[in-house]
């Protein structure tokens, strides 16, 4: 199975896995990634937390999950400890932390693992986390329900693409003042809408919230 990014946008490894170096085992035990911004870190699919630890020394505040097809995935670095107790049920893309510096970092990042749960333990049989995870799949996805998108006073631009709509050009629509549309995702701050233009319907990012 291949697993969503544990981030919400774009990411970039720091060390890769099994790097040779100054590390207890002598090697890297999984692989470090940061991203620029957004430093929530969410689960990469839907699982159950089997373990949450605070600052140690190593792993500083850590979190373990078990995820739906046997693995078990863990986060290390944490900015702080994890608020999810052993137990949890988790989805994928929800919130398991924020990337942090704890424990032995030097440097906000997020050092992840991934183990099967049958032989767990901390630095056994270690996988290769870049064989399990698309880190270009950063979508939100999950429970979002459509919700209706009412305009303001103006009238509203339309997008193709989160870029666009965020650099506010090339765009191919607008709705008019008091306009109502109908909303199905919410993507890095802009606002994906359904709407009906004559006939036929069309859909595209927008930058207001419309109550949504
Ligand atoms: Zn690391």
């Amino acid at each position: 199975m291949i697993y969503r990014s544990p981030f919400k946008e774009k990411s970039r490894q720091t060390t890769a896995f099994k790097k040779q170096g100054n590390w207890k085992l002598g090697y890297h035990t999984g692989v470090d990634r940061v991203c620029d911004t957004d430093r929530t870190l969410v689960a990469i699919c839907d699982g159950v937390v089997t373990r949450t630890s605070g600052c140690g020394k190593s792993y500083g505040n850590h979190v373990v999950y078990r995820t739906a097809d046997g693995k078990c995935v863990l986060y290390a670095h944490l900015k702080s400890k994890a608020d999810l107790p052993v137990g949890a049920k988790v989805k994928a893309g929800q919130k398991l932390g924020t990337m942090g510096n704890t424990g032995n970092s030097s440097g906000a990042h997020l050092h992840i693992e991934i183990q099967n749960c049958a032989t767990w333990g901390y630095g056994k049989n270690l996988l290769d986390p870049n064989e399990y995870i698309d880190w270009n799949d950063f979508t939100q996805e999950g429970d979002f329900t459509a919700k209706i998108w009412k305009n303001g006073s103006t009238a509203e631009r339309v997008y193709q693409t989160v870029a666009d709509c965020k650099a506010k050009k090339n765009h191919i629509g607008s709705l008019s003042p008091r306009e109502a549309a109908t909303c199905t995702a919410i993507v890095d701050g802009c606002y994906l809408l359904t709407y009906s233009a004559g006939t036929t319907t069309k859909c595209g990012f927008v930058a207001y919230s419309g109550g949504v």
